[in-house]
Formats: C-alpha cells, structure tokens, sequence
C-alpha cells in the first residue's frame, strides 16, 4: 500500500478479482488485519470524523455514483493529500469489501490505534475517571456495544485483558456505531494486570455474580474508577477477582443467572458516572477524559 508521505492514487476499479480488491477484502480475517494493522470502517460520516480527529487512512473506496457528491470529493481530495488512496468502485465491489448487499456507498482502510495501558492508568487521575476493562470478551457485538456506551458515558479508555475478540472486526467496529474512532484502546495480559494497577491510581471495581457489595452503594465520584468486567461465559478468574478493591453485584429479581455483558458493562456505567453526566450536555465535565 502507498507510502504514508506521498500522496494517494485514485484508480477506478470495477472487478471484483482486482488485487487490490482482494487485499482489503483480506481484512475481513484477523491475521490480515494483525499483520497490516488496518481495519474497515463503514459510512461518510465516520470517514469524515475518522479523518478530522487524526486517525490515517490507507484508502477511502466510494461508489462511482458518488463522485459528485461535494462534501464527499472535499474529503476525498483532503485524504489524498494526505497520502491515502482514492477509489472510484462499482457498487459490487463495495459489496464484496462490505460483504453485504445493500453495503454503504463510502468505506474507509484505516490504521489501527493502540494505546499504552501503562500510560492510559497512569493518566487517569481526575476523581469520577472510569476505565472499562473487559476480561477476554468474546463476543464482538458485546465489545462494540461497550466500546459505544463506554463513550457515550464519558469512559476514558477500554482495556483489553487476556484474550479478547478484535475490537478492529467488522463486526465490532459495526456495533460502536463511530465509537471505536472517539475511545482509547489498549491491551493487557491477565498476568500483568497487577502492573495496571500499580499504575492507577484509583480503585478497581470487579463486577461478580458472588459479589458482596451492592454495585449502588459505593460513592464513585470521590476517585478515578476502572470498571472490570468478567468473561461471557465464565465471570472473572480469581486472578482478577483478587485484584480488585470491592466485587459488586447487581441485584436482579426474576430467573434470569446473570445479565448480558454488555447491559452490566451499561448499568454499571451510568451509575459510577451518574454525577458527570448532565442534561443538555452531550459531554460533560469538558468532554473527554485524559
Ligand atoms: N456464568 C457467568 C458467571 O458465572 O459469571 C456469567 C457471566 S455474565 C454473562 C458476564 C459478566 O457480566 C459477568 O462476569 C459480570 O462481570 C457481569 N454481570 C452480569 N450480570 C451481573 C450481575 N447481576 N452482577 C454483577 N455482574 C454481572
């Protein structure tokens, strides 16, 4: 793919069988996005916000039909100077990179973002902060839906520990419906989350069914809060388990065992930042954490 510092080609392509067709169908697997550290992003609007709040695109793919559209060819011609490469395709092909039918007219190949999870601890001072971390969440529509709530709510940071599904799928970047563009996100073993926590200088709250503490009567505001969240299946290992300062529950009535992940990740948040989040404000307390 193009060298980031010259500036992009525009090619017109119309078969599906083109290589570079190929290629960036490729990123549907997760070895090809590992490798080349891109993922798909749908729709004008998030290319537009993706490219405007500095996240680098390698190609920006828009049907033919849509090569008159003014807003489109600013962003297309802003792209290109950056260095990012422009194509012109039928709407097959765009069918075929979406893998749907009906698939927008506007994709985008960006470049995956990775944050230190050293740095994102260390940098969560401020009193009322949270930081989301999930332990190996495998369903990518639960992580893209945590990621989108995560934000809505002001989150800093989503953390990664062990094993997770790819935040950079389809799939997920799909359910954070833009949110993946406006969230940190880092990765972290479950072995050294202890280093996490010497780093943060707040208090972790483990969500768990055997929890003690009902997740209503802590008063969250008074510190900055990393919000642990245990596997779909199997809750958190004791190893996380025992790294937290308090185990919450969620008091349910009813039969259901448990509640979804990414609806406990969604309770969870809005009460630990209940006090930040006011009406009228799209985001509070100045906008995004640090
Ligand atoms: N069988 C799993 C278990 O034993 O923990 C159920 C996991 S649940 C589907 C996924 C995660 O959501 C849990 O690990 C926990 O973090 C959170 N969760 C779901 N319901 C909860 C509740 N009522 N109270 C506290 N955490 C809950």
């Amino acid at each position: 793919m193009s060298a980031q510092t010259q500036a992009g080609r525009v090619k017109e392509i119309t078969a599906t069988s083109n290589p570079i067709v190929k290629e960036i169908k490729g990123l549907a697997l997760k070895k090809n996005r590992d490798a080349e550290g891109l993922f798909i992003a749908e729709g004008l609007q998030l290319a537009t916000f993706a490219l405007e709040n500095g996240w680098r695109a390698r190609s920006l793919i828009y049907a033919k039909r849509m090569a008159g559209h003014e807003h489109l060819m600013q962003v297309a011609a802003k792209a290109r100077a950056a260095g990012t490469d422009i194509l012109e395709v039928s709407e097959k092909v765009l069918g075929v990179i979406a893998r749907r039918d009906n698939p927008q007219m506007v994709i985008g190949v960006f470049e995956q973002q990775w944050h230190d999870p050293l740095t994102i601890a260390k940098s969560a001072g401020k009193p009322g902060n949270v930081i989301v971390a999930l332990d190996r969440v495998r369903d990518p529509g639960n992580l893209g839906t945590i990621i989108r709530t995560a934000d809505a709510v002001g989150a800093s940071a989503v953390l990664l520990v062990g094993e997770c599904t790819d935040p950079y799928s389809m799939e997920a970047v799909r359910a954070t419906m833009g949110s993946v563009f406006n969230v940190r996100l880092a990765r972290i073993d479950a072995i050294d989350f202890d280093e996490f926590k010497a780093a943060f200088p707040g208090r972790i709250a483990g969500t768990h069914l055997g929890g003690s503490v009902d997740y209503r009567s802590i008063a969250y505001g008074s510190d900055p809060w990393c919000l642990l969240m245990g596997n779909e299946q199997q809750g958190l290992p004791s190893i996380l388990a025992e790294a937290c300062d308090s185990l919450v529950h969620i008091p349910m009535a009813g039969r259901a065992e448990s509640l979804n992940l990414a609806i406990a990740t969604g309770v969870m948040l809005f009460e630990m930042r209940r006090y930040h989040l006011t009406m009228g404000e799209t985001a509070s307390d100045g906008g995004k954490q640090v």
